[in-house]
């Protein structure tokens, strides 16, 4: 029989090995922003268009390929970072594996313009399908500046795979940061479709962070320091109030070069153990430096993933750190750090202060007390949150509260409440508030027991949606206008939401560099932290698998009824709470909370009388 194995083609095995090496845009945004950090450039810039689909130019002042180089570095397995095999273990360049290029080339159109300092013409090479079709000389600046072209415009298979140029865009912004984030000394700039979209001068790490992640940030890290033989490991965490339900942003980075890692991010979830609410996750920002030799990086085409040798050491070493960290500043109630270790105050700890955080079980991390005037669950004895009144449709039924409200008895001690049970006054007394949490109203032969918090965000929720239904969402416009700035991977996802926005009563525009500004707000909102409650919608809209934007609503309806709610913690005066329970029966599902939670209890007389057993 006729021998059957054949080598492959060059092209073919090249548009295989690109299969690895570029699945979407964002990978050729990672591997050509790696090789000019390798480079050593100390400006970079990436240009893209049609979120990387139709270009992406990645352009540097790093040290430039000679003629000869600039042709090789097109060759499968032509790299400049290593010679030998060990040289893997002593690896501190972010590529190695002599593929990107090649790769890329197989599926896209290229042209690369490089010159090295010391040379007057530079060498221009342009190449589609694997083949190249000129090279020639060139006046061009110092350095690399590589254009990719209609990536994968050979493979429609491949093309057609491709999501949105939403989805695809967050994935360069996520390459982008990763590599930028990796070297704060660098300076990097990204511009998608003729906007900036970053522009970061070199700066320190925590300047970094907040550069890309907005100037909330400034606030809320805490430092990670930690000297050991194994590893040095220095960074950020972000204090534990300031956790989100998304699992954004959790970084490792491993000599400069981003990698996942699930048993590392257990180690820094161990750490924040008790301290987060359900359902939240912990912002880190850590890096790492070991020694090459104890690394393996070559066990991932895209180097995402490597293997440690001290990997247990490693994850109790950033247990340990984190939780010390927390601990300095207060966060953790308690520390279990056993080896000494001496903690210089670090240098930009001037924001760092003392941090309020309740850890109370019951807490709901959605409440917070509004900022209006009179409202708020912290002021001990206060009347119905103004947020309440807000959202009273009705001026008749405004003046009935009103009438309520001008009677405020304190809640009743024993004696008093004899008196009033004798007054007129039956009804309304006959509700308790317990725990500044609970409303106690007996029942017929038995006692209810109201959630006051769950109670109120439930007629919110129902108001809010019957509003939506109607097309009739009372809003108010406020009185100053207020910015609220984004990142530019939300600010991209918040801009898409504003429809949906707008429908729920914001009257909201775009304004300037990735900000928002707001007229109008949902009339039952009343004075909230603009700020907070619109990352809190971006992030539930993050959260939210469902296509339909009815879902989406309602997400973000009872996410903003949680906001607006009164809290626990709120004292409420007798003849609220009977206006409370009269409004939440009035509910079409008064019995659970928006996120299905009970709102109400009942206690039929047999169970009380086998309490009593
Ligand atoms: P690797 O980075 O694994 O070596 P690549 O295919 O990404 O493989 O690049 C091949 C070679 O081309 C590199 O080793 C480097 O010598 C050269 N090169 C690539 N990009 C640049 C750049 N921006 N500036 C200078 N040299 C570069
Ligand atoms: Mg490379």
């Amino acid at each position: 029989m006729a021998d059957i194995i054949r080598l492959l083609p060059d092209n073919v095995a090249n548009q295989i090995a690109a299969g690895e090496v570029v699945q979407r845009p964002a990978s050729v945004v990672k591997e050509l922003l790696e090789n000019s950090v390798d480079a050593d450039a100390s400006e970079v810039q990436l240009i893209a268009q049609d979120s990387g689909k139709t270009l992406i130019q990645v352009s540097d002042n790093g040290k430039g390929m000679t003629e000869t180089d600039a042709r090789m570095a097109l060759q499968r397995h032509a790299t400049s970072k290593i010679r030998k095999a060990e040289d893997i273990f002593s690896i501190m360049t972010k590529g190695f594996r002599g593929e990107a290029l090649a790769s890329i080339a197989a599926v896209a159109k290229m042209q690369l313009k490089t010159r090295q300092a010391n040379t007057e013409l530079g060498t221009e090479i342009k190449v589609a399908a694997n083949e190249v079709e000129s090279q020639e000389y060139c006046q061009c600046p110092q350095g690399t500046s590589i254009k990719v072209q209609n990536l994968f415009y050979n493979i429609p298979a491949r093309r057609n795979f491709l999501k949105s140029n939403q989805v695809e865009l967050r994935h360069i912004i996520d390459e982008f940061e990763r590599v930028a984030m990796a070297h704060p000394e660098v300076a990097f700039r990204f511009e998608h479709n003729g906007s900036e979209l970053f522009n970061l001068p070199p700066s320190s790490l925590r300047q970094r962070i907040v550069n890309i992640f907005g100037k909330r940030y400034n606030e809320k890290l805490v430092p990670v320091d930690e000297e050991t033989e194994v590893v040095r490991l220095e960074g950020f965490v972000g204090k534990p109030e300031f956790a989100k339900k998304t699992r954004g942003e959790q970084f490792f980075f491993v000599n400069h070069r981003y990698i996942r890692n699930g048993y590392l991010h257990k180690a820094v979830q161990k750490a924040f153990e008790g301290l987060l609410l359900e359902g939240s996750h912990p912002s880190y920002f850590l890096f790492m430096e070991i020694d090459p030799a104890r690394i393996d990086v070559n066990i991932h085409p895209t180097k995402t993933e490597i293997k440690f040798e001290d990997e247990r050491v490693i994850h109790s070493i950033i247990r340990t750190a984190v939780k010390h960290s927390l601990g300095q500043y207060n966060i953790a109630p308690s520390l279990d750090f056993e080896h000494d270790q001496q903690y210089s105050p670090p240098p930009q700890n001037k924001s760092v202060e003392a941090p309020g955080i309740y850890i109370d079980p019951n807490f709901n991390p959605f409440d917070k007390a509004p900022q209006s005037g009179g409202g708020g669950s912290s002021s001990g004895h206060t009347k119905m949150p103004s947020a309440y009144q807000g959202s009273r449709p009705t001026s008749q039924e405004s003046r009935q509260w009103e009438s309520l409200l001008s009677k405020i008895p304190e809640i009743p001690d024993t004696e008093s409440q004899k008196e009033l049970l004798e007054s007129k006054e039956l009804h309304a007394v006959s509700y308790l508030q317990i725990g500044k949490k609970y409303l106690l109203k007996s029942h017929g032969e038995g006692l209810m027991l109201i959630h006051q918090a769950r109670a109120h965000q439930r007629i919110l929720f129902e108001k809010m949606m019957r509003s939506l239904a109607n097309q009739q969402v009372a809003a108010q416009q406020l009185l100053f206008p207020v910015q609220v700035s984004f990142n530019a991977g939300d600010y991209s996802e918040i801009v898409a939401l504003l429809p949906s926005l707008r429908e729920m009563g914001f009257d909201l525009d775009e304004f300037g560099q990735q900000e928002l500004i707001v007229h109008g707000i949902p009339l039952f909102l009343e004075n909230p932290n603009l700020e907070e409650i619109l990352h809190r919608l971006l992030e539930e809209s993050k959260n939210h698998s469902s296509h339909s934007k009815e879902d989406l609503q309602e997400k973000m309806a009872a996410e903003m009824a949680k906001v607006a709610a009164l809290k626990v913690g709120t004292v409420i005066e007798p003849q609220a709470m009977a206006h409370l329970v009269d409004e939440l029966f009035a509910c079409e599902n008064p019995y659970h909370s928006p996120d299905g939670r009970p709102t109400i209890v009942n206690l039929a007389l047999g169970d009380l009388d086998k309490t009593f057993a």
